[in-house]
């Protein structure tokens, strides 16, 4: 019974955050989408914007239960939008509660070390389904692939109740595989006869695998870590959807909020993350020596000593110091001037080498 109190106290104040931030404005645009539509799908998603500190703030057992049972929050959000769609008659095509799939988003997390999950951080804990934060680079990813977003699903058993109707409906669950949604070995729950998908009613998403690494690694191999503590230096799976799905660049460092997941492939098991919220990180200016810094307050006297002696010692592995100084003047002038446009399409590079394959790849 206190359960169940609980449970309406927390669908209240999920209504009353709803209203108050706003996300009640977007809920009904995105339902008369929907309803304009006329279609009929298996799910209906919607994506409803957090703040864990203006939420905890208004009911602190609801913020708590978001940052920390996120996929059983998201189902006090899905009732609540159930009912709502429901008494105000805001999409005539939905039946079941089954169908609504609702996506929390929090703006951020609390800034705390027990939100904060390292990538270079060994074990990594995986089983607690919940928010974290962690950030590192992309350095692969894959292109955009499809998966299944939601499924319906009908009893095989004509006489059976549940052959029509959205009484069995499938959606993706953070670290789920695309088999623990869409399978052949469901049985109804009434007549336990085999269910069988209704294909029509699939519903597809976009989806994107990018592995990502902590920025300590990169450090190491500059050679210059003198961190004693052993670190993970191996990537991380990420997994981007719908709309995050392309929001990652190769090479460039993020923030993300996400669920920790085990995805079973097979005989192999995977530790990942399921990300909400992606966010770029402006780059920190870079590492420069103490010699470097020496040799600047060394030539300080003069405007041009400093430019001169980097161009005659730059790359003296590939010609004699001293020759090609313009040529190098201009190279180390071309590669400083970088970084003025964010989110640059382009990555500066500058090899020297005898083989031209090296180049092409
Ligand atoms: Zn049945």
């Amino acid at each position: 019974y206190s359960n169940i109190l609980i449970n309406s106290k927390m669908r209240e104040a999920a209504l009353v955050y709803l209203d108050r931030s706003g996300g009640l404005q977007k809920f009904l645009q995105d339902c008369r989408k929907y309803s304009d539509s006329k279609q009929s799908y298996a799910v209906y998603r919607f994506i409803i914007s957090i703040n864990p500190s203006d939420i905890a703030e208004l009911d602190a057992t609801l913020g708590n239960y978001i940052l920390h049972n996120p996929i059983q929050a998201a189902q006090i959000y899905q009732s609540v939008c159930f009912i709502a769609i429901k008494t105000l008659s805001l999409i005539e095509q939905l039946q079941t509660e089954a169908q609504i799939s609702i996506l929390l988003k929090p703006t951020h997390l609390p800034p705390l070390p027990s939100y904060v999950l390292s990538l270079a951080e060994f074990p990594f804990n995986y089983t607690s389904q919940r928010f974290y934060m962690s950030e590192g680079i992309a350095i692969a990813m894959g292109i955009v692939t499809k998966y299944t977003q939601g499924a319906r699903f009908l009893c095989t058993e004509e006489t059976c109740q549940f052959s029509k109707g959205f009484r069995y409906i499938r959606v993706h669950l953070p670290g789920a595989t695309e088999s623990a949604t869409v399978r052949n070995d469901f049985v109804c729950g009434l007549c336990s006869s085999p269910l069988q998908e209704d294909m029509k009613f699939r519903v597809l998403g976009d989806k994107q695998i990018v592995e990502m690494i902590d920025a300590k690694v990169l450090n190491a191999l500059k050679g210059y870590s003198n961190d004693k503590s052993h670190f993970r230096i191996q990537t991380f799976t990420v997994f981007l959807r719908d709309e995050l799905a392309n929001k990652m660049k190769i090479g460039n460092r993020y923030k993300i909020i996400g669920i920790p997941a085990c995805v079973q492939n097979g005989f192999q098991a995977t530790a990942c993350i399921e990300v909400n919220s992606v966010q770029l990180c402006k780059p920190s200016p870079s590492f420069v020596s103490d010699n470097f810094k020496d040799l600047l307050s060394l030539t300080a006297n003069s405007c041009w000593r400093f430019t001169a002696i980097l161009a005659n010692i730059f790359a003296s592995q590939v010609v004699p110091p001293g020759t090609y100084n313009t040529l190098k003047l201009a190279i180390l002038l071309s590669l400083v001037q970088t970084c003025e446009k964010e989110n640059a399409d382009y990555l500066d590079l500058l090899i020297v080498t005898t083989d031209t394959l090296v180049i092409d790849r």
